[in-house]
């Protein structure tokens, strides 16, 4: 469908977190199944340039684009609902937009004119937006951060009305999600709140086209007429989206409530009824799910699990492939020490350790990997968790003793984990890492090779340290196979145990490329050898088969290294 590309923007009112990534998603889905071409893009008023440094505690995962973008999380939700693979163009803050509008005035390019709010910080605002324009893009997908009434949303909201004037009033429909609460002993829904927030809205100049009503359960029809008058929306373009069991229902649920019909409408986009025959498959397929396996998550940002978002979206579509539901354990790393870490980890099906950075909890998830090393647990480690597998193996298997990542002792004999050469000098902490897409190639024969199907893969990165290819020769010739590597063969990719029904690590992080129809091919593996190990409910249980054999043999292997492979280990320091 040619034309010119229309413009979505929503906004949230009331408060955060209500979902309003995921209804900016959902309705691209629609119109992607409505045979629309669709890009996504979020705006985030905060001041940083990027999420990169943020705190994961408190904003969530970074999420990485195949360009190395390193994205608010909400770029995954789009990717997975839009199936469409992003980059760092669908992101920006306003630390990036204000950094533009400074460069800029140091090089003179406002001709010595004041530099304002007014038009030099929208007008960037709104390079960004066109930014996505194209040929190829029937509708862009605009979602602004934060909620009306935020100061620092101000610059935002004044662009986006903007737009319509500057495209035409036909290319552009604003969808605001808000929140009916239930409110007192009766239970009653409030609709004052959406009121509010729609009235400073308009204050903007935005006038919503529709809104979409997040509510714990559904609201009623009466509802929705008074919410119609009171914000000047015509009832049909009142859509609610009740609190629903797993978030890819919402696309049928904002389809049931008309959504994409009104939005086209809107947007006058002639575009046939969506197909969502597979889409429907999905959710029967969730919906029916017959097992369940137990998954640890052993993490250093338990205590929010958006930290893990990308993480947790793939363990479920690996179990929806699989037919079967994820239940995840959520444990603190800190604790998998001494007496804990059997208490911890023997009820488990299967472990995850993933990504992260700083030196908290590193022995736990090291003695997370040794456990499942030792009792057949599959467990899959994504990039700090392939180094703390890699660690837990020179330490207990091969006997280098105190075998650390130089990011976590420096001054360890045996630095199996170390900085990467081109690394070294920069100090910057912004985007200094392995960042985005890069190739690999697979070793045949190995289990990451069967799992992928493919020669050559592609997964996303986000770090600094690799696999030491110094100390590469200490593991080879043993059970520790190196499954994958850099097209160039220096940089270790992926690794496995050989006579483990489960045991990978990738220096990646596949969970950003999964999607809810093509589950990342890692994440089936490990869920597929969960489901094996625990056998169907009323068999009997083969787990645990071979683990105490298995830790004595390896137990005799520890001790300190032999003289000359001190001898090795210094000169495999820098
Ligand atoms: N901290 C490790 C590094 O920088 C791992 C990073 C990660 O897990 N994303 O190499």
């Amino acid at each position: 469908m040619a034309g010119v590309t229309k413009h979505i923007f929503v906004t949230g009112g009331v408060a955060s977190s209500l979902g309003k990534g995921l209804s900016a998603a959902s309705l691209g889905r629609l119109l992607k199944q409505r045979g629309l071409r669709v890009t996504m893009q979020k705006l985030d008023p905060y001041i940083n340039v990027d999420p990169g440094t943020m705190n994961p505690f408190e904003h969530g995962e970074v999420f990485v684009t195949d360009d190395g973008g390193e994205t608010d999380l909400d770029l995954g939700h789009y990717e997975r609902f839009i199936d469409e693979s992003l980059t760092k163009l669908s992101n920006a803050t306003t630390g990036s937009i204000y950094s533009s509008v400074i460069a800029a005035e140091r090089q003179g390019e406002y001709l010595g004119k004041t530099v304002q709010v007014i038009p030099h910080v929208t007008n960037e605002i709104k390079s960004r937006i066109s930014s996505l324009v194209s040929d190829d893009v029937d509708v862009v997908i605009t979602e602004i951060g934060g909620t009306v009434g935020d100061i620092e949303i101000l610059p935002f909201l004044e662009a986006i009305r903007q737009v319509r004037l500057d495209v035409g009033r036909e290319n552009v429909c604003y969808v605001h999600v808000t929140l009916v609460p239930f409110i007192g002993p009766t239970g009653e829904q409030k609709t004052k709140p959406t009121q509010h927030s729609v009235t400073e809205l308009r204050s903007r100049g935005v006038q919503p086209d529709a809104i979409v009503c997040r509510s714990e359960s559904p609201i009623s029809d009466e509802l929705k007429r008074k919410i119609s008058s009171l914000c000047d929306v015509d009832v049909m373009a009142v859509a609610n989206a009740a609190d629903a069991d797993s978030i890819y229902e919402i696309p049928l649920v904002l389809h049931e409530e008309g959504l994409d019909r009104v939005v086209c409408d809107i947007l006058r986009l002639d575009a046939p009824e969506p197909d969502l025959a597979d889409w429907r498959l999905l959710n029967q397929r969730i919906e029916t799910a017959q097992r369940t396996v137990r998954i640890g998550l052993i993490g250093k940002y338990v205590t929010l699990p958006d930290a893990y978002l990308s993480v947790v979206e793939a363990l479920n579509h690996a179990a929806i492939h699989h037919g079967a539901s994820v239940a995840i354990e959520w444990i603190q790393a800190e604790s998998v020490e001494g007496l804990m870490v059997d208490s911890l980890l023997s009820g488990l099906d299967g472990i995850v350790i993933p990504g992260g950075f700083g030196e908290r909890g590193i022995e736990g998830k090291i003695n997370a990997a040794s456990f499942a090393r030792e009792n057949g647990v599959p467990c899959l480690g994504l990039c700090l968790g392939l180094q703390v597998m890699t660690i837990d193996y020179a330490r207990n298997v091969l006997g280098l003793a105190n075998a650390h990542s130089s990011e976590f002792d420096p001054r360890t004999p045996w630095p199996v984990i170390d900085l990467m050469e081109s690394q070294r000098s920069i100090t910057d902490k912004g985007g200094t890492m392995r960042l985005g897409a890069c190739l690999a190639k697979l070793r045949a024969g190995t289990k990451v090779a069967e799992v992928y199907g493919n020669e050559v893969v592609s997964e996303r990165h986000r770090h600094r340290y690799e696999f030491n290819p110094k100390l590469r020769s200490r593991f080879e010739g043993t059970d520790f196979v190196i499954a994958g590597e850099s097209p160039d063969g220096l940089l270790v990719e992926f690794i496995e145990l050989a006579d483990h029904p489960w045991w990978v690590g990738t220096q990646a992080h596949p969970e950003f490329k999964s999607r809810p129809d093509r589950p990342a091919p890692l994440f089936c593996g490990l869920v597929k050898a969960a489901l094996d190990r625990r056998p169907p409910d009323g068999a009997p249980d083969q787990a645990n088969g071979s683990g105490p054999e298995q830790a004595g043999e390896r137990g005799e292997q520890v001790g300190e290294p032999a003289p000359a492979v001190a001898e090795e280990s210094a000169a495999a320091r820098r």
